[in-house]
C-alpha cells in the first residue's frame, strides 16, 4: 500500500475550521487506498507568541527550556487534528517526537536528526490509523525535548517520508507553491511548476522562507519527491524533484535575506592558516559563514570579510575576538544593516554572461552592490538593507521571472530518479552515523584558470556591470568572481577568474580599466587550481569548512579565493598546489564520499 505525508504549516491549522479541512485532507488521501501520516505545526503565530512570552521572563532563556516550551505549540495541534478526525468518523492517533523516536543530538533550538524508528508508526499505520506526527521536535540521549529549528516542520515531514519510504511528500502552506520570489514581497511572482532540489536548496538557505533549507537536504540524500501546495485550495502546485523543469531559464529564482551582518577583518597575516584560525573557531559555535571574501594582500596583510546571522553577530566577533590574541588584527568593521540578494538556476551552467546581467539590473536601478561571491548556480549580491528591495525587484524583473520560460526543444533526455537500491543503502548507512550527517559527492580539479583582481577600484554603483560587460565583449569566459569589501573606505576589490588562454587578453582589459578608473593595481596568478567539493549542506555543515582550511594550512597552502553554497563548495589556490590540494581533501572528506 502507497504511504503519503502530508504536512500542515501554522497557517494552515490556524482555527478549528482550517484543522478540520486538514484532516479531511488526510482522510480524502486515506480512501485513496494510502496510508497517511500527517505532520503538523503550532497553530498560527503560536510558537512566536512563545518566544515573545519567554523573553518576557528572560532576554535569554536556557536552549534547553526553550525547546521544552517551544515544541508545547505542536503537541496542541497533533491532540486537536486527532480529534478532529475522530470526530468525522475515522481512527486517528497522534503522536509527539518523542512517542515517535525522532532521535536527535542536543544542540537545542537547532537540533539535528540522529534517526526515526518506524515501528511504531508502521504497526499503528497497519491498524488502519492516521498517525499524526507533531513537527519540529525530537528527543535526545538524556530523554530531553529538542527542536530543529524554526521552520523546522517541514524536516521532520520529508525526514518521515524518507525513513518510511513514502511515494510522496505533501506540504500544504499559505502560497499556492515555490515561486519566482517571495510572492509578498514581489507582486509579480509567478509559481515553479517544478524545481531541482539544488535549486531549491540554495533558494531556501538564501532567503526563500517557504521550505526549511534541512528538509530539502533530506529529500536530496534520500530522494523523497515533495509536492508543495495551497491547503486553502486545490491548485496544482510545485513539485520538488532530481531534475527540476526542462527550460531554457537561466535563473530558476531570487531570494532576499535580511538576516545576515557582514563583518570585516581589516590587515590580517596575509599566511596560510589564517582562514583556519578565524573561521574554525567560528564554525566550533555552529555558525554558518556565507560569502567569504578576501582582499588580496599588500605588505603580506589582507582584509577578510563574511557574513554572518545577524542573531549571531555577537557570537561570531566573541570567537574572533579570542583568536585576534594570535592573529594581529588592525580593525574590526561590522554592518547589520545589509541584505543579500541571490539568483540561483541550473541553467547558469551553460550561459554566459548571468552575473553580468546581476551587476547591470542593480547599477540601473542605482544600487551599489558591496559585495559579490559566485558558485556553479548561484550568485549572490550584498547591498544596503535600505535598498533591499529595490534590488530583488529589479533582479526579478531583468531575468523575466514573472514569465513562464519557454521548452526547451534540445533538453536531455532525463536521467531516472536516483535508483531505489543506492537509497536504501545510503539510509543504512546514514542510520549509523546519524540520518543529517554530510554527504560528499564528488571533489574535483580544475588547473585551467588564472585569476586576476582589480584592487582598490572606487566602489560606486555599476562597477562590477562595467568590468565584467568590457570583460565579456571581449569574448573572455568568467568563472568565478569575487567582489570584496576594501577596509578602505570607498573602495572595492574586484577577483576573478578565466581560462589560461585567455589571460593574456585579460590582463590587458583588467590594465585598462584600472587605468581608466584610478585603482590601486591589478593582482594576478596566471595559473591557478580550483578545487571543488560538491554534495549536500555543505554550507550548514559548519564542519566543511574547518576541515578544509585545516587540510590546507597544514599543507602551507594559501587559499587565494573561496565561494561556498549548499551543494558547492570551491577553494582557489596557487597552480603549484592543485595535485598536492586535491590529495588531502580527498583524505580529508574520505568517510563522508557517497
Ligand atoms: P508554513 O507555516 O506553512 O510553513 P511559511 O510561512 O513557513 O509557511 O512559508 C510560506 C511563506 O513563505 C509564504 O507565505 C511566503 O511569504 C514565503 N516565501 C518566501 N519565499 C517564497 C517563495 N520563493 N515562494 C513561495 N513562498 C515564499
Ligand atoms: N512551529 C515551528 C515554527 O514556527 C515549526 C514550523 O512551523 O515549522 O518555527
Ligand atoms: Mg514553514
Amino acid at each position: 500500500m502507497a504511504l503519503i505525508v502530508q504536512k500542515f504549516g501554522g497557517t494552515s491549522v490556524a482555527t478549528p475550521e482550517k484543522i478540520r479541512a486538514a484532516a479531511e485532507r488526510a482522510i480524502q488521501a486515506q480512501q485513496a487506498g494510502n496510508q497517511v501520516v500527517v505532520v503538523v505545526s503550532a497553530m498560527g503565530k503560536n510558537t512566536d507568541a512563545l518566544v515573545d512570552l519567554a523573553g518576557q521572563l528572560n532576554p535569554e532563556p536556557p536552549a534547553r527550556e526553550m525547546d521544552m516550551l517551544l515544541s508545547t505549540g505542536e503537541q496542541v495541534s497533533v491532540a486537536l487534528m486527532a480529534m478532529a478526525i475522530d470526530a468525522m468518523g475515522h481512527q486517528a492517533v497522534s503522536l509527539t517526537g518523542a512517542q515517535i523516536g525522532i532521535r536527535t543530538d542536543s544542540s537545542h533550538t537547532r537540533a539535528r536528526i540522529i534517526s526515526i524508528s518506524t515501528e511504531r508508526l508502521e504497526s499503528l499505520l497497519d491498524a488502519g490509523n492516521i498517525v499524526i506526527a507533531a513537527g519540529f521536535q525530537g528527543i535526545d540521549e538524556e530523554l530531553d525535548i529538542t527542536t530543529l529549528g524554526r521552520g523546522g516542520s517541514d524536516t521532520t515531514a520529508v525526514a518521515l517520508a524518507a525513513v518510511l519510504r513514502a511515494s510522496a511528500c505533501e506540504i500544504y502552506t499559505d502560497v499556492d507553491g515555490v515561486f519566482t520570489t517571495d510572492p509578498r514581497q514581489v507582486e509579480a511572482a509567478r509559481r515553479i511548476e517544478q524545481i531541482s532540489y539544488d535549486e531549491m536548496l540554495e533558494l531556501a538557505s538564501l532567503g526563500a522562507g517557504v521550505m526549511h533549507n534541512r528538509s530539502i537536504e533530506f529529500a536530496k540524500k534520500y530522494s523523497v519527491p515533495i509536492h508543495v501546495r495551497n491547503s486553502g485550495n486545490e491548485n496544482p502546485g510545485t513539485l520538488i524533484t532530481l531534475q527540476g523543469s526542462e527550460d531554457t531559464a537561466s535563473v530558476r529564482g531570487a531570494a532576499l535575506s535580511t538576516h545576515d551582518a557582514r563583518i570585516t577583518l581589516v590587515g590580517v597575516p596575509d599566511v596560510p592558516g589564517t582562514s583556519l584560525e578565524i573561521f574554525s573557531r567560528i564554525a566550533d559555535r555552529q555558525i554558518t559563514v556565507d560569502m567569504i571574501v578576501q582582499n588580496i594582500g599588500e605588505d603580506g596583510k589582507s582584509d577578510l570579510s563574511f557574513t554572518v546571522p545577524k542573531a549571531e553577530l555577537d557570537l561570531a566577533l566573541a570567537a574572533i575576538n579570542e583568536s585576534s590574541e594570535v592573529l594581529p588584527t588592525e580593525t574590526i568593521l561590522q554592518d547589520d544593516g545589509v541584505a543579500k540578494v541571490s539568483v540561483v538556476g541550473l541553467g547558469m551552467i551553460e550561459q554566459t554572461g548571468v552575473a553580468t546581467k546581476m551587476f547591470r539590473a542593480l547599477a540601473d536601478a542605482n544600487v551599489n552592490i558591496q559585495m559579490i561571491t559566485t558558485s556553479e548556480i548561484k550568485i549572490s549580491a550584498l547591498v544596503s538593507q535600505d535598498q533591499a528591495q529595490l534590488a530583488l525587484t529589479a533582479v526579478h524583473k531583468a531575468f523575466q521571472l514573472e514569465e513562464t520560460p519557454a521548452k526547451n526543444e534540445s533538453a536531455p533526455t532525463p536521467q531516472p530518479e536516483r535508483a531505489e537500491i543506492e537509497v536504501a543503502d545510503i539510509v543504512d548507512r546514514l542510520h549509523k552515523v546519524g540520518m543529517e550527517e554530510l554527504v560528499i559527492d564528488d571533489i574535483t580539479l580544475d588547473e585551467s584558470q588564472a585569476r586576476i583582481t582589480i584592487q582598490g577600484i572606487p566602489d560606486t554603483p555599476g562597477i562590477a556591470a562595467d568590468i565584467f560587460e568590457e570583460v565579456a565583449t571581449s569574448g573572455i569566459l568568467v568563472d568565478m568572481i569575487i567582489q570584496s569589501f576594501d577596509g578602505k573606505e570607498g573602495l572595492a576589490s574586484v577577483s576573478f577568474t578565466v581560462p589560461q588562454d585567455q589571460y593574456d587578453q585579460a590582463l590587458e582589459v583588467a590594465e585598462a580599466i584600472c587605468k581608466r578608473s584610478n585603482c590601486r593595481g591589478i593582482s594576478n596568478i596566471p595559473q591557478v587550481a580550483k578545487l571543488s567539493v560538491s554534495g549536500t549542506g555543505l554550507r550548514s555543515h559548519t564542519g566543511v569548512a574547518i576541515r578544509t582550511f585545516r587540510a590546507l594550512a597544514d599543507n602551507g597552502i594559501n587559499v587565494e579565493m573561496i565561494s561556498t553554497s549548499e551543494v558547492r563548495v570551491n577553494i582557489v589556490v596557487h597552480g603549484e598546489h592543485g595535485s598536492k590540494a586535491l590529495s588531502e581533501l580527498q583524505e580529508t572528506f574520505q568517510e563522508f564520499l557517497r
